[in-house]
Formats: structure tokens, C-alpha cells, sequence
């Protein structure tokens, strides 16, 4: 180009890039004008609205999507079948967890079901290469068809102790992100009806029977649950449930579904996954903000602080006491928890075992309870260290006794005395709370690995021992004096058993234990069994056939249920119990025959389940908050009083002197007031070798904890002290929670040490001493054998 043409190019460019700038500058001040205008300020509110009104009524989005019908997505919809590249996008869409997956969450969630499935079919179609759990749901979907948790495989469960269903938060391990296992829930929440008799919360009627077939025995609105869920509403579905209930991540797990919520869904084929989803959801809010609950109660004033309600205590820590604290805590009320075992939980820690029921989650609402205020006391026995009575006088108010129903039953047939035949509390306590499966623990076990053994039941309990043997390399068989079809257990636990190899034998009891030599079993002898006509628990009656067998035998495992601890009916002379040694509660009510007493959960039911449990503390709690009979002052003495008692109970039990007597023989002086208050002269305590109970690493204390009988051991060679005699550490205990009483050799041995109690001297002191004489079975340890008081300091 010669030099003017390219020279006046570059004017032209210049003129028009000045034009440019006038007119974008003229527009620029006229968008600013109107941008300050009436007109546009009216159409900047229409768009919030809308914008609120689509996310929050999907009602008016699908009429906005309908009766436009302009929308590509409705068009897609309306064809026969949802294309491949739509599909995808639209997934894509809904993974963004952004303002626009949240709406078409919601539309899918509205449309008819015809549409609906046509969705399934097409990330079916689309989608499975992708997410196999897809393949084949529309076959059937929503009845029949659902997205299951994920379930570790059986070979790689069986050898650990690990969770095993992971629920749908495992998918993660499978490199799915959290976004997609939302979607994964959202899709199981999208075969639900609405149905508007909600038979999932509140049970269908029964013709005669007072209480309605199935339901949920806390209450959760799970049809609102689950249209929050359906609505992409994750948060407000957990603040939800927890209203009602604050432990969904333990009964989520353990419920037994299928007799509740689960068992009555209108989807007869798969019913929606209510527990699994009833779990899914705290433990989707715990990994996305593992500071929650602090920060929800961070301002929370502790009720112990206002001091403007009187304070409650609460006996027993397994579920039905844990929720009757933290209801009444969140009330306001300041209330203490006062526990025999070293550890909270009840059966949730010390019977259900790891691989079903993490202990953290425990850990997780005892860390709710405390942050509402409630306060702890372990190793604390109500009864023995102090009766219902004291804790009145020492100003609570009311009191809930939560204390379960601990003591194992046993079939009273020859050779069950035999080495080698134990309960299954004892079993799983000796395993779970006492981690006898730990090297650095020293609680004895029977030999486990490679040995046969047998657990008798068909229960839950049943299931965990037989389950816990198998993960100890025990060689399992169950057996059963009924079918498959009468065995109590949940239905997912006997389907995960015998997915892990361990054998069923039905329609077999045992008749008698033999021992060779050595007081240990090695047979027993089986009836053979048939079917007769129901018995009370309208299931068909096992009856003996006349025929029997043998089966060889190394371990035998009793899970035959459990009755009520009778230490608080011994302590307490008002208290009505039933004939089967339940506490009574008047119909309708938690209330006991002693004014301000309640009870609920196994103590009023024996042995039955953990929502069961949770919904008598929840309506006890109901009950317990009715009027105050007193003025501001009457309740701040309370609560100082309580708080005073609370202290002592909670005081580190430290030793404050070590004397050697003679050879052998130790006194020790260890402060513990309220032991110190309740302790006879003479009376055996046990001694625990560090506050958490039976790690003998270190002795930073001795530990003596507050049931009133019982026995401990010290190994003066290492200085530690080491719990029970050898055969049942820690369980060497007249008391009659589960494990305590689970071995009944033993308890009958402590009832004769119970026996040697002396006489009291004045409970104004604070100390008590113990003596210590070797033991004459164990060269290398000393037994406690005497409790003697001293004056404090
Ligand atoms: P518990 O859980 O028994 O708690 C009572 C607490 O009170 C204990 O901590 C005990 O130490 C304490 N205590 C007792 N006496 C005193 C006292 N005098 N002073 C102070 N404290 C005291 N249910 C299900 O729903 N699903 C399941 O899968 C399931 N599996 C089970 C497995 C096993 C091995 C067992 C044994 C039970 C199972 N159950 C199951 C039953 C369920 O756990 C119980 O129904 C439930 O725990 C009862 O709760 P609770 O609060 O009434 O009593």
C-alpha cells in the first residue's frame, strides 16, 4: 500500500474509534441515569422477587416453565425420552450446587412422576458408565428400585473392625465428590409420595391395639424431611430432625427401620432410606463444618449460670438419658448426668460394637450435651454410691433413671458354669469398652482365633458378639431355636453376618454344656427343634423334637436377652416395679410411683431398642417441664446445691498418700468425696488403673470409682495398678449393670465381699484410704481389701 492510502486508513480507524468512544460514553451516562431512575429501581425488585419466588415456591417455576412452554428443559421433558447430551448437561447442571441446580432440583422434584421417570430412565441410560449404582434403577424405579448405601465388601469387612455401612457419604471413598453424593440422596428422596397420612411418622392403626403398627418413636416429620431434601433444602432437613431428636447420626444407624418408619412406606418393594438418610445428614454437616455445633451454641448461657430453673438429674447415660439431658439442657434446665461405667453411652458404647456404631458419635452428642451445660459424673452408681433420696436432697428436682436393662439372661441348663460359656455383654463389654483386642490393654479374653465358636440367640446382641468373634478369627456359628423368619434382628445386621461367613444353625437349643477336663467346654449337645403354634410373642414357639446332636465347641456365647438392674429398685422402697423387674410408669406417662421420678427406655421396657428408648426420654423430658413450684431464690439454692454436689462427684480422684504397711501391703489415701460420703468401713470399692479405666500404661492416678462393692488389683512390681481378678477385670463388681453382672461366677464371689462390709463412720469426711494384701492367686498382685476412712487434710 503506498504511504497517504495506509496514512489516511489510520485516520479513518482513529475517527471511528472517537465516534466509538462518544457514543459509548453518551450511552454510559444515559445506563447511569436510568440506573437511578424509578422505572429501574421497579425492575430490579421484580427480578429479586422472582429470583426469590423461583427458588422458594418451585410451584410457580414449573407453571413458568410450563405454561411458557419456551424452555428448552420442558421441551426435553416433554419429548418420549430425555436425550444423551441433555441428560449430561442437565446433570452438570444440578452438580453445580449453585442458584440454577437448586431450581432445577426443584423442578424435578414438582413434576408428575411420569416425568420423573422419564428423568431415571435417562441418567440410567446415560449416566451409568459414569455412577453404576444407576444401571438398571428404572426397572422398576421409584417402587422397587432405589440407590443403596455404600456397603464395604464382605471379604475385606470381616477382618477389621471398620464401618461397615459407610451409607451414602462412603461413595466419597470411591472418589465421588459431596456434591454428587447429595444428588445421590436427593434421587432416593425423589421416589418418595407425600403421602398425606405420613404412616412413616405416625404409624398406621392397629384394630385393639393402643399403639400404632410402625412409625417413628421420636417423632421426626420425615414427610417434611423429606420434601426439604426433595427441595434441595440439606441444612433445614438436619435442623429439622434435630429438633426431635438429637442423636440422628446413633438411631439412623441401629433403628431398627424395617419394624419402623421403614416398615410401614407405601413403597412396599424398597422403602425409602429414611435411616440411612436420617444419619447421612449430621455426618454431611459434620464434614462441611466440623466447628458447627460450637458455633450454634457458642452465646448459649449455661443453665447452670442463669440458675433460673431447677436442676434435674439424669441416671444412666445410654440413649434415653442422653436425650433427656440435652432436651431438658436446651430448656434450660441445669442438669447432671450421673453414670456408673467410666465411659457415656450405655449399650451405644460398651454393647454395640465399632464396626456398626462409631464411638465418636457418642463422643459427638455427649460434646452437644456439655455444650448446652449438662454436666457428666462417671463411676458413679445410683444406689450404691448414692440413692435417688441423697440426690434430691442434694437439690435436684426431678429425676430420669435411664439404667437400661444390664442383666444378661441365662437358660439355667447343665455344664453353663463351664469355663468358656459367657454372656454376650461380657463378651462385647470385655472387647468394646475394655478393647481386650488391644495389645496394650491387659482385659483377658478366651481365646478367640481359630476356635469354634457358638452364639445362642437370634437377636441384635446375638449378631454383634457373633460378628466380633468372627473379626477375632473365630470359626461362628449361630444358633437358633426358631427360622430365620422369627429372629428378632435387624434384617440388614443377619443379611452383613452371613455376607461375613458366619453360620446359622435354626431350630437347634442347647441342652447341656460338657466339659472333658479342665472345667472347660468342648461339646454341647443340641435339641433339634420344630415349629409349634404362636406362643405370647405371636411368633410360632420352638418345640423340642425329642432328637439331638452334637457340635463341638471351644466358646460359648448367651445372648438370650436381658432383664432390669434391680440396684435402683433395692435402693429405693416406693419404687413399683413390674413382675418382670421393670420400673412402672403410670399409663400414658413416664412417671414412676415415686413423686418426681421418671423412667423410660430398657429400665421401664426391658431389653428393647435404642429409638425406643430415645422416645421415652423425649417424653419424660416433656413431662418433666411442667411448673416450677419455687421462687427465684428456692431455685438458686437449688442449683448451687446440685452444682456443689455435681463438683465432688466430677473431683480427680488423686491419690494424696501411699504408705507400705508391711510386705505386700499398701495404704493408699485418695481423695474422693462423694465415695468418701457413701463408702462403708470395710467395703470394697474398685480401683480403676487411670481415669478411662483399664490401659495399664501410666499412673497418673488412682482412679477409685464409686460402685460401692467389688475388688481391683495392684501390681507392686511395675507400681501399676491393674482392675478385677484376672479372670473379670472391671467387672469384679456386686453390681448389676450389664457387665457387671455378666459373669456370674464372679458376681457371686463379690456378693460374699459385699458382706464384709463394716460399719460407717462420719460423712462429713472426705478421704478414704485402701489397703492393699497380695493376692494369693497372682503372685504379682495385690488385692484392695480394705476401705478405711481417714479425716481430710
Ligand atoms: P442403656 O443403653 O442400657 O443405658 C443405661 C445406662 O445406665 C448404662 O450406661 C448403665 O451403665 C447405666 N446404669 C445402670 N445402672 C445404673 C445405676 N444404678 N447408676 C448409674 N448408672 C447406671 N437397639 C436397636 O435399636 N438397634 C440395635 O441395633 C441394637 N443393638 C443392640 C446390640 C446389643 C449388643 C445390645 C445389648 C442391645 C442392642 N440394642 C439395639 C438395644 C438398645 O441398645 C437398647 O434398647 C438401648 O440402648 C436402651 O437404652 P437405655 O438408655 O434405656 O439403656
Amino acid at each position: 500500500m503506498p504511504n497517504d492510502a495506509a496514512a489516511g486508513a489510520k485516520r479513518d480507524d482513529l475517527e471511528r474509534y472517537r465516534q466509538a468512544s462518544r457514543s459509548l460514553e453518551v450511552t454510559q451516562n444515559e445506563i447511569e441515569e436510568l440506573e437511578h431512575s424509578a422505572a429501574f429501581e421497579v425492575f430490579q425488585k421484580q427480578l429479586g422477587l422472582l429470583r426469590k419466588r423461583l427458588l422458594n415456591s418451585p410451584q410457580s417455576l414449573r407453571q413458568v416453565f410450563i405454561d411458557d412452554g419456551t424452555q428448552a428443559i420442558v421441551w426435553e421433558f416433554k419429548q418420549n425420552e430425555l436425550g444423551g447430551n441433555f441428560t449430561k448437561t442437565l446433570w452438570n447442571l444440578l452438580l453445580r450446587d449453585d442458584d440454577m441446580s437448586t431450581i432445577l432440583l426443584r423442578f424435578i422434584w414438582n413434576i408428575p412422576l411420569k416425568f420423573k421417570r422419564k428423568f431415571i430412565a435417562a441418567i440410567d441410560a446415560h449416566l451409568s458408565d459414569r455412577y453404576p449404582m444407576f444401571k438398571g434403577l428404572s426397572l422398576g424405579w421409584p417402587a422397587q428400585k432405589s440407590i443403596p448405601p455404600y456397603i464395604r465388601p464382605p471379604e475385606e469387612r470381616a477382618k477389621d473392625f471398620a464401618l461397615v455401612n459407610q451409607g451414602y457419604l462412603g461413595y466419597m471413598s470411591l472418589g465421588y465428590s459431596a456434591r454428587e453424593v447429595d444428588l445421590l440422596v436427593w434421587l432416593e428422596v425423589l421416589r418418595d409420595k407425600q403421602c398425606e397420612d405420613r404412616p412413616c411418622e405416625i404409624g398406621v392403626p392397629v384394630e385393639g391395639n393402643a399403639e400404632n403398627k410402625g412409625g417413628c418413636p421420636v417423632k421426626i416429620h420425615i414427610p417434611e424431611m423429606l420434601e426439604l431434601l426433595g427441595t434441595g433444602r440439606f441444612k433445614q432437613a438436619l435442623e429439622l430432625i434435630e429438633g426431635c431428636n438429637p442423636l440422628p447420626n446413633v438411631t439412623g444407624r441401629v433403628c431398627p427401620q424395617e419394624m419402623q418408619c421403614q416398615g410401614v412406606c407405601t413403597l412396599t418393594g424398597k422403602p425409602i432410606e429414611i435411616g440411612q438418610i436420617e444419619w447421612f445428614l449430621p455426618e454431611r454437616e459434620r464434614l462441611a463444618n466440623p466447628n458447627g455445633s460450637a458455633e450454634r451454641w457458642k452465646s448459649y448461657v449455661s443453665p447452670w449460670a442463669k440458675a433460673d430453673k431447677p436442676p434435674i438429674a439424669v441416671v444412666g447415660s445410654g440413649p434415653a438419658g442422653l436425650i433427656n439431658a440435652y432436651l431438658l439442657a436446651a430448656e434450660g434446665y441445669p442438669v447432671t448426668i450421673f453414670e456408673a461405667f467410666h465411659e457415656l453411652g450405655g449399650v451405644l458404647r460398651y454393647g454395640i460394637p465399632e464396626f456398626r456404631l462409631p464411638n465418636s458419635l457418642i463422643d459427638d452428642v455427649v460434646g452437644k450435651i456439655t455444650l448446652l451445660g449438662g454436666k457428666f459424673v462417671t463411676n458413679f452408681v445410683v444406689g450404691k454410691t448414692a440413692t435417688i433420696e441423697n440426690l434430691k436432697k442434694a437439690g435436684f428436682w426431678k429425676i430420669f433413671v435411664g439404667t437400661g436393662a444390664g442383666l444378661p439372661r441365662f437358660m439355667n441348663i447343665p455344664g453353663e458354669h463351664l469355663l468358656g460359656v459367657m454372656s454376650a455383654n461380657e463378651f462385647l463389654t470385655r472387647v468394646n469398652l475394655m478393647q481386650a483386642r488391644l495389645d496394650e490393654f491387659e482385659t483377658p479374653l478366651p481365646e478367640v482365633a481359630g476356635k469354634q465358636v457358638i452364639v445362642i440367640g437370634g437377636g441384635n446382641t446375638a449378631m454383634d458378639a457373633a460378628r466380633t468373634a468372627k473379626r477375632l478369627g473365630g470359626i461362628v456359628t449361630i444358633v437358633y431355636r426358631r427360622t430365620k423368619a422369627e429372629m428378632p434382628v435387624r434384617v440388614e445386621e443377619l443379611h452383613h453376618a452371613l455376607e461375613e461367613g458366619i453360620e446359622l444353625k435354626v431350630l437347634r437349643g442347647p441342652r447341656e454344656f460338657v466339659s472333658e477336663k479342665s472345667h472347660a467346654v468342648c461339646h454341647t449337645i443340641l435339641d433339634v427343634m420344630e415349629l409349634g403354634p404362636p406362643d405370647a410373642s405371636r411368633r410360632r414357639a420352638p418345640v423340642v423334637t425329642g432328637k439331638t446332636e452334637t457340635m463341638p465347641v471351644d466358646l460359648v456365647i448367651m445372648a438370650l436377652g436381658n432383664t432390669s438392674n434391680p440396684i435402683i429398685k433395692d435402693s429405693v422402697p416406693d419404687l413399683r416395679t413390674t413382675k418382670w423387674g421393670t420400673i412402672d410408669v403410670k399409663a400414658g406417662s413416664q412417671q414412676t410411683s415415686v413423686d418426681g421420678v421418671y423412667s423410660g427406655g430398657d429400665a421401664t421396657r426391658g431389653g428393647s431398642t435404642a429409638i425406643r428408648a430415645a422416645g421415652d426420654g423425649q417424653a419424660a423430658a416433656r413431662e418433666i417441664v411442667g411448673d416450677i413450684p419455687f421462687n427465684a431464690a428456692e431455685i438458686k439454692d437449688l442449683v448451687a446445691r446440685a452444682a456443689r454436689y455435681t463438683d465432688q462427684g466430677q473431683a480427680r480422684q488423686t491419690i494424696l498418700k501411699k504408705t507400705d504397711l508391711t510386705t505386700g501391703i499398701v495404704e493408699f489415701t485418695v481423695n474422693s468425696p462423694l465415695v468418701a460420703k457413701a463408702a462403708q468401713a470395710g467395703q470394697f470399692v474398685r480401683v480403676l488403673a487411670e481415669p478411662k479405666g483399664e490401659a495399664i500404661l501410666h499412673l497418673p492416678t488412682l482412679n477409685i470409682g464409686a460402685r460401692a462393692v467389688g475388688g481391683g488389683y495392684f501390681d507392686p512390681e511395675q507400681n501399676l495398678p491393674n482392675c478385677g481378678d484376672g479372670r473379670s477385670p472391671h467387672l469384679s463388681l456386686g453390681v448389676s449393670t450389664a457387665a457387671a453382672c455378666s459373669s456370674r461366677r464372679f458376681s457371686r464371689s463379690s456378693a460374699s465381699l459385699a458382706a464384709s462390709s463394716g460399719n460407717t463412720s462420719a460423712s462429713t469426711r472426705t478421704q478414704i484410704s485402701a489397703a492393699i494384701v497380695r493376692n494369693p492367686r497372682a503372685s504379682s498382685r495385690v488385692r484392695l481389701l480394705t476401705v478405711r476412712r481417714t479425716r481430710s487434710p
